[in-house]
């Protein structure tokens, strides 16, 4: 059905389609079934050239990081799924420092670390790309990506360039401009505090022994479910709910932290989501609290 689109882009843009691609290798849920095509373009410049093949053949696309905040559909994805992992560029200029949207938050901020700059602590722990982290305004530990980012590069739908300076991005709880307006990210320049490396270093140990202590990253997951609803905490409320180790299938509400659903072995998505609207029904029941989700569902 995709061969004319598989012809296409590697014969004008010389970047490989895989077709059939089983997303359980490409989440942190390790939950989903096939994408109808995957592209890793490995240049930037690749993005623009495949949305606007994407747009001319009406073919439908999704943009994917780390898969660290995703739930896929057991269906699978139709149309192209654009990985981003190959695109991971660093660079420094002063106190600025640049990184392309697959690059890892980890590798960002120990790259920032490693040449003094402060700032980027908060986020060395969390498992996501530059790009996904901008696009969710991804924070944890009181920082979060609107406090250090100085301007994102970015295309339209259409492969058009876009820049946004920090007060254009709209960032709020989890979400930015981006995420409204369904727009990719490119890369993103920081502006960061000169500091001591070595003192850097252990802050962000420090979060990180804190993030192990606290969380199941032994099991796969995609980070909290919920968003924290205002005046509450959503581990909390699942946990006086009596939730914590309730299991659908193979999706538990984690022992370790109720705000975590962990895949067991083998849980599907749907088991995901019944277990989902258990908790929130259960929840809203007991504290009359509406619990949204903070992971994103994608798919048939
Ligand atoms: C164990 C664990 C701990 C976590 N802890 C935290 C935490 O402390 N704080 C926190 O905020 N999150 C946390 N998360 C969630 C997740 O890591 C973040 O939301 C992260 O920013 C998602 O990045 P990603 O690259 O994995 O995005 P993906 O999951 O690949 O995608 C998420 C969304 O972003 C879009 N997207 C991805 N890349 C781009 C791009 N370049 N341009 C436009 N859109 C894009 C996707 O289409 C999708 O809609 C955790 C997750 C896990 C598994």
């Amino acid at each position: 059905m995709y061969e004319a689109f598989v012809r296409q882009a590697h014969d004008q843009l010389g970047i490989a389609v895989a077709c059939g691609v089983s997303m359980k290798d490409y989440t942190t849920f390790a939950i989903g079934g096939a994408a109808d095509m995957m592209a890793v373009p490995d240049q930037t410049g690749q993005l623009s050239a495949l949305l606007k093949l994407c747009r001319q053949e009406g073919v439908p696309f999704l943009l994917l990081g780390r898969g660290s905040n995703l739930l896929v559909s057991d269906a699978g994805i139709e149309g192209l799924v654009i990985c981003t992992g190959k695109l991971k560029k660093l660079k420094i200029d002063g106190s600025r420092l640049y990184a392309e949207c697959g690059a890892s938050l980890r590798s960002v901020a120990s790259r920032a670390q490693r040449s003094a700059l402060s700032g980027l602590e908060f986020a060395s722990g969390i498992p996501g790309s530059l790009g996904g982290a901008v696009f969710m305004n991804a924070g944890a530990y009181g920082g979060e990506m609107a406090q250090v980012v100085d301007r994102v590069d970015a295309l339209d739908g259409e492969g058009n360039s876009l820049s946004f300076g920090r007060s254009d991005c709209a960032f709020s709880y989890r979400s930015s401009v981006f995420a409204q307006k369904g727009l990719l990210v490119l890369g993103a320049w920081f502006e960061l505090a000169p500091g001591d490396a070595e003192e850097i270093k252990r802050a962000a140990a420090e979060l990180n022994r804190r993030r192990r202590e606290k969380q199941p990253l032994s099991l796969p997951s995609a980070g909290s479910v919920f968003k924290r609803p205002e005046g509450y905490f959503a581990g909390k409320l699942i946990e006086d709910c009596g939730l914590k180790g309730y299991r659908i299938g193979g999706a538990q509400v984690s022992e370790k932290h109720a705000g975590f659903i962990v895949n067991t072995g083998g849980a599907s998505c749907d088991d995901v989501k019944r277990l989902i609207a258990h908790i929130q029904d259960t929840v809203y029941q007991a504290c009359h609290v509406r619990l949204e989700c903070e992971i994103r569902m994608v798919g048939r």
